[in-house]
């Protein structure tokens, strides 16, 4: 019989690659800038790379905004500009047909950490619902419960009325998905980002080998 009956997926960094989002979010940033402000959109969006590049995410408004002489009391109206934004992502062709041939044999689940909104409006845009049959958002109450606390994780299990044990979770993060699975003593498999070929065949084999 088979023991995995539940597959939970992380979003970011497994299903897709957040750099993509990021970059929709510095367009929407951009062309916010140029139509209240007349900014160049090109200048705005260039200088928003270059401080995701040296710096990674995080600052990349003030870096802007200190680089243009812009005031940065203008910062919490980009934010809501960034999360608010329509995200121009999609799903690979390959993990689409993949999470297509699991959701024949198991119930899907996303399990994703990140601000209500935004995780919203990236679910969306990916289509998310045409794969999973439930998807759970760690933060809507706030921080306190984001991944790896186990609260929603204890949620997926009572919503399904599954064991850990009968379950599969498969995140890139190694504290929220893997540390969050490991408390429950959840099997896990953890992917380095954006599921790889090498990953997926890892996945099916684990499956099939996870027989009772
Ligand atoms: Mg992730």
């Amino acid at each position: 019989m088979r023991m995995t009956k539940v597959i939970i997926f992380d979003l970011d960094n497994t299903l897709y690659n957040e750099k993509e989002y990021v970059i929709s979010g510095f367009k929407a940033v951009a062309l916010f800038l140029a139509r209240e402000k007349s900014l160049d959109y090109c200048t705005v969006y260039s200088s928003l790379l270059e401080s995701f590049v040296i710096n990674g995410r995080g600052n990349n408004f003030n870096y802007m905004c200190s680089k243009l002489n812009i005031n940065n009391r203008i910062i919490s109206r980009l934010v809501d500009v960034y999360r608010e934004h329509c995200p121009e992502i999609i799903l690979r062709e390959d993990i689409e047909l993949f999470l297509l041939e699991l959701s024949r044999e198991y119930n899907l689940c996303l399990l994703t950490n990140g601000w209500l909104l935004p995780q919203k409006m990236k679910v969306e845009s990916l289509k998310l619902d045409r794969y999973f049959d439930t998807i759970f958002y760690s933060q809507q109450d706030g921080l306190d419960f984001a991944k790896p606390h186990p609260k929603y994780f204890m949620q997926v299990l009572q919503f399904y009325k599954i064991e850990a044990s009968e379950a599969l979770m498969i995140g890139d993060d190694p504290v929220a998905d893997i540390q969050g699975a490991k408390k429950l003593n959840m099997p896990y498999f953890q992917v380095s980002n954006e599921l790889d070929d090498n990953e997926k065949q890892q996945i099916i084999q684990f499956l099939h080998d996870n027989i009772q």
